[in-house]
């Protein structure tokens, strides 16, 4: 491509909230086969509601969610806002918190009050030695209806099982859909829990879900997703998508999301609508197109 055609495609992708960083990409992303989008904060708001809370018989509902809730006040984890938020909108202000440690891709740990509290996903408890097969059922059913399920743990003993909902972007289908009909295959990457992930992936129709992957996983996913010599574009937003967005063919950044992703990325979504996508591909194809 011409200078002159990558400068006139850069200034339409503006136009268009679609920022590219350098003009290498605009001349890649029309090859791509395979998009990849990470789940919490790209396809969904990354917004999650606390939306059940069932304690184990013998602990009380408002104690646990007051000593979970004082727990997720030092996390920076989106589950953690939204434990916080139910917390205070039933009143209960949060107690001292000593001993905090956060395990990425897993949860949670402090003491409050005396009491040791866990919380965060399966894995989490199975590295504790705490087991979550009393809410077997329950956790399948939170999954099917795109919930995430969390424990917490007392001192030990489980105490209850929480269910996160967040909700997907109103763009989100319509932004799959326009990729689908480029002939393009739609991928998820994700650090939650599988039938949540696929929960979700079947409301939008996407190809692939790569769920569970921990946070350092994500480049091997990419790695995968390119097997057969797929050129592969991925969408994400976190700190811990920035080698992904860096590995990737095409790396693209949700303007909204954090500075270290934007920085890995080859083209940034400034409003963080995802079908800016599907734009910039097409925008791509009509560049080349133009100068040949
Ligand atoms: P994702 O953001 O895609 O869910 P992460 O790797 O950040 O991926 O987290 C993976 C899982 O670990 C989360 O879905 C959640 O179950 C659990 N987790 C992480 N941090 C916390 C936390 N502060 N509280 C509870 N659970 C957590
Ligand atoms: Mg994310």
């Amino acid at each position: 491509a011409t200078p002159t055609s990558i400068m006139v495609g850069t200034g339409r992708a503006a136009e268009l909230g679609v920022l590219f960083r350098n003009g290498g990409a605009l001349q890649s992303l029309k090859s791509v086969q395979v998009v990849a989008l990470d789940k919490t904060g790209t396809l969904t708001a990354g917004k999650p509601v606390m939306t059940d809370l069932e304690v184990v018989e013998g602990f009380e509902r408002v104690e646990v969610l007051s000593l979970v809730a004082a727990v997720e006040g030092q996390s920076e984890h989106p589950v953690a806002g939204a434990i916080v938020a139910a917390a205070q909108a039933e009143g209960l202000a949060l107690d001292e918190v000593s001993a905090f440690d956060a395990v990425p891709g897993y949860g949670v740990n402090a003491t409050v009050r005396g009491h040791r509290i866990a919380v965060g996903a399966d894995r989490h408890m199975a590295q504790l030695g705490i087991d979550v097969r009393p809410f077997a059922e329950t956790a399948v059913r939170m999954g099917e209806m795109a919930k995430t399920p969390l424990y917490a743990a007392i001192d030990g003993q489980l105490a209850a099982v929480i269910a996160v909902s967040d909700p997907i972007k109103p763009t989100t289908p319509q932004a799959i859909r326009a990729l689908h009909d480029m002939g393009l295959k739609v991928a998820m990457i994700t650090g939650d829990n599988r039938r949540t992930a696929e929960a979700i992936a079947a409301q939008l129709g996407i190809d692939e879900v790569v769920a569970e992957v921990l946070p350092d996983g994500k480049v091997e996913a990419i790695k995968r997703l390119r097997a057969g010599g797929r050129a592969v574009t991925f969408v994400g937003d976190g700190i811990n998508d920035a080698p992904a967005l860096a590995e990737a063919d095409v790396g693209v950044a949700i303007g909204t999301g954090t500075d270290v992703a934007i920085e890995s990325a080859d083209v940034v979504l400034m409003s963080g609508d995802l079908l800016g996508v599907s734009n910039a591909i097409a925008l791509s194809k009509a560049t080349i197109a133009n100068i040949r």
